[in-house]
């Protein structure tokens, strides 16, 4: 293979670039001299992202793209100022994430209705190369949709794949998937030009007849080599600095598959942050790849008892692998304190102007004390401000801060307690190497250190793995350092998911594990996201509870774990239940003659345009939520009965809930509710099933209530579908009725879609594929939704 150390070749490789990279601009011009001189081939990176995963993935490709010999031009879909699709001729690379019921993230709304007029023409893009990594999550219904819309429409656009795309599942860890393709990634764009570029060859050569000095032939093969040995001497370096084979993609969707690595090779006992062992680690340079310490169970103060493994602790095979990490963040932020004078009290929101501060005015425990989850039902006072018109279907966000006692544990182990009060600066690094780095725009300026950790970053983030990597060079211990090196290698994925991602473990649940590693306030500023407000669902209509909201939720609670001595709530049904604890009423108590001050909150209304009931009130609905999912269907019910006042001559289609809780009399939200909607007519069909009571003693209760055996064996919704399934089919496919479906999405909102899969399969007599498509034509009709969470 040629490389490019030969003075004639590289003398041919400038003039010849000049003639075939201009176009793509691949070229540059020397300020000082004039001449052209050469930069990198360039490529385009596109990201849409809801939450910051896609967009933290797309900027990780761009920092180390440098290290490929590449440059990306990293772009967000939304700033469509900055790239320009149909001119394109360097190879794009999409990557995006799928929200809500598979809708595109708001940052890439615009650039999908975009692409999917039917104006364009089917070569549209004809000219263009992508590649395309969709990140979702198979809990939820419509997984990666909205990549697999982009890919759909480029494909009908005439754009050409140049790399498998990848699907990347957050249910089982998007890593499995992401890794591997991005290890494949650089190969392939570096393919991709040096295809684009012997495509343009071909085309200057027609040209070529016209200008014989510019581009004679014999330059051709050398044009296209040197882009080869660009590409083939980068692919030589990182095989030979590997001792692991460079994965596959199409290998590589197992758990057990290559990720992009850094090897580690810092393997020298307990060497202090900052040292310059530590200091001089590459930040993405391909190394070899190293073996445990063999100091492994050096003694640390702690009788070494090896038992099992644990968050701390590892047992062979994994300690004492080789591992491959993940290349080292770099670090793009400074951060600095400032104490100030007058202390500006900072102990709510800022940026209020958006949000309605409201009160609680009644707070309800839906379940009985013997439950194993304590649903509340709280109902805010909104009446001060007539704009907020919420239909049945929307939902609203709750703005909670980080707990008091957690932001204090921080600050301590930040060694930053005293400094809780002072003001922050921050700005982005001199040196800093980070594309597109920028300081967080949530955080506002002139805030003291203690409101950063109580409104802006969420503190209980589930450390990713390039987190712990960059833990590493802030660890002390040696053996601490081996174990955060574990956890975030290829070698340790299944550790980090049992000890890190299962558990939901929160970095400063990590950092007490970790007594030794003491990271800089600045990391944790790099690494946390933004505090998401919590989404709920609208519980009530306002044309029955005129200025009142109401909403539902459950305790949620973290058991305690391998470093989680003791279990905790979620972080803002754990805030809601600490302050409406005092007026807190119970079902079948009367609620207290005294008037506690009512707690307020902040909100802001999240609308939904189509998870609405249908405006036809002749059309027939379903609606299936068990448990807190419950929640949106009271609403629709509520204007439903409303309706039902409002117009007795109308003709009203048959409604059907399917409800289901563990126990009919301990978590049965809402039963007398239900039960009067039904005897009012309003519901046609209440379904309910519990998937704990005893047989038999739920066969007597069902006696009793006169419904039949085969109802008391429902242990789950989905069971009840089946079990009307004639019926349901019956509404989805001849009467053009709708199904809403809302409430937990790990396992419900996937039961319910493969139970219709097999109603429609029966039903219809078509085999799996056309029940899907069925099931995807009523989805694009908007009569099947989804309201999913968890
Ligand atoms: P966090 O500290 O943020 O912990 C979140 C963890 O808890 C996650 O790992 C997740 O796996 C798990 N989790 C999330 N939701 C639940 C849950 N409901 N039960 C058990 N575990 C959970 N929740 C409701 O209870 N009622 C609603 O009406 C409701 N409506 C929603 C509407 C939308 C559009 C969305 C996106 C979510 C909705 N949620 C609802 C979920 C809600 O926003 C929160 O995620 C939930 O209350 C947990 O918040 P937290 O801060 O207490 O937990």
């Amino acid at each position: 293979m040629q490389l490019d150390n030969d003075a004639t070749s590289g003398y041919f490789m400038v003039v010849f670039r000049v003639a075939l990279w201009q176009s793509v601009r691949h070229l540059s011009t020397c300020a000082v001299c004039s001449m052209p001189c050469e930069v990198k081939p360039r490529f385009v990176l596109l990201y849409g992202s809801q939450k910051g995963q896609a967009q933290s993935i797309a900027e990780g490709v761009a920092e180390v793209a440098e290290e490929h010999g590449l440059v990306a031009e990293l772009s967000c879909l939304s700033h469509n100022e900055k790239y320009n699709l149909e001119k394109e001729k360097s190879p794009v690379v999409f990557i995006v994430s799928t929200t809500g019921d598979g809708e595109p993230p708001d940052n890439a709304l615009r650039f999908v209705r975009r692409i999917k007029k039917k104006t364009l023409s089917t070569d549209h893009y004809k000219h263009l190369s992508y590649a395309l990594l969709a990140l979702g999550d198979t809990n939820y219904a419509n997984f990666c949709n909205c990549g697999k819309t982009i890919e759909r429409r480029l494909q009908e656009l005439g754009a050409k794949q140049f790399y498998a795309t990848g699907y990347a599942d957050d249910g089982v860890g998007l890593e499995v998937v992401v890794d591997p393709w991005l290890d494949g990634l650089w190969k392939a764009i570096k393919g991709a030009l040096s295809k684009m570029a012997s495509d343009r060859t071909g085309y200057l050569k027609g040209e070529a007849g016209d200008s014989p000095q510019e581009t004679p032939d014999s330059s051709i093969p050398d044009v296209q080599l040197n882009l080869l040995s660009i590409a083939e001497r980068q692919n030589c370096e990182s095989v030979r600095a590997s001792v692991e084979p460079v994965s596959k993609f199409a290998s590589a969707a197992s758990p057990s598959a290559s990720a992009t690595q850094t090897a580690v090779s810092d393997l020298r006992p307990a060497s202090p942050a900052g040292s310059p062992g530590l200091a001089s680690q590459s930040h993405g340079d391909a190394s070899v790849s190293t073996s445990a310490p063999e100091t492994k169970t050096k003694d640390t103060g702690v009788p070494h008892v090896e038992l099992a493994a644990s968050l701390t602790r590892s047992l062979p095979p994994l300690s004492e692998s080789s591992l491959n990490v993940p290349a080292l963040p770099p670090l793009y932020l400074d951060v600095s304190l400032q104490e100030v004078d007058s202390v500006e009290r900072m102990d709510g929101l800022l940026n209020k102007d958006t949000l309605y501060e409201v009160s609680i005015s009644r707070a309800v425990q839906l379940t009985r004390g013997d439950s194993v989850k304590m649903a509340l039902l709280l109902e805010l006072d909104i009446s001060a401000y007539p704009t907020i018109t919420h239909q049945p279907g929307d939902s609203f966000d709750v703005f909670c801060p980080n707990r008091g006692t957690e932001v204090e544990d921080m600050l301590r182990r930040l060694g930053l307690h005293e400094q809780r009060n002072h003001r922050v600066h921050i700005s982005l690094r001199k040196d800093n190497k980070k594309r597109g780095a920028q300081v967080p725009p949530y955080i506002p300026q002139n805030i003291s250190l203690l409101y950063l950790l109580t409104w802006c970053l969420e503190i209980r983030h589930v450390p990713k793995k390039a987190f712990l990597r960059a833990l590493v060079e802030h660890t002390g211990d040696a053996v601490q350092r081996r174990r955060l090196q574990e956890l975030c290698s290829k070698q340790g994925t299944a550790d980090y998911n049992l000890y890190v991602r299962d558990p939901s473990l929160s970095v400063l649940e990590l950092l007490s594990a970790f007594p030794s590693c003491m990271p800089p306030l600045s990391l944790l500023i790099e690494h946390l996201p933004k505090l998401q407000p919590r989404p709920y669902s609208a519980a009530s209509s306002c044309l029955r509870h005129p200025g009142k909201l109401h909403f539902v939720f459950n305790v949620v609670e973290f058991p305690a774990c391998s470093g989680r001595p003791a279990g905790r709530r979620g972080l803002c049904t754990g805030w809601l239940f600490d302050l409406i604890n005092p007026v807190l009423v119970f079902p079948g108590k009367a609620e207290s003659s005294g008037s506690p001050a009512l707690p307020k909150i902040h909100v802001s209304l999240r609308p939904n345009c189509s998870f609405r009931p249908p405006s036809d009130l002749s059309v027939p609905f379903i609606m299936v939520g068990p448990g807190t999912g419950v929640a949106p269907f009271i609403g629709f019910l509520q204007q439903r009965e409303k309706e039902r006042q409002e117009n007795p001559e109308a003709t009203f289609g048959e409604t059907w809930l399917f409800f289901g809780c563990r126990h009919r009399n301990q978590d049965y939200l809402f039963r007398e509710e239900l039960e009067d909607f039904e005897s009012s007519g309003t519901l046609s069909h209440l379904k309910v099933c519990f998937s704990r009571d005893d047989q038999e003693e739920e066969e007597e209760e069902e006696a009793e209530a006169a419904t039949t055996i085969s109802a008391a064996r429902c242990k789950y919704v989905q069971h009840n579908l089946l079990l009307h399934s004639q019926q349901i089919t019956d509404i989805l496919l001849k009467r053009n009725g709708c199904i809403f479906v809302c409430g937990d999405a790990k396992n419900m909102a996937k039961d319910v879609n493969d139970t219709l899969m097999d109603m429609i399969k029966t039903e219809l007599q078509v085999d799996q594929l056309e029940a899907m498509k069925t099931l995807a034509r009523l989805r694009e009709e908007k009569r099947y939704l989804q309201d999913i969470w968890g």
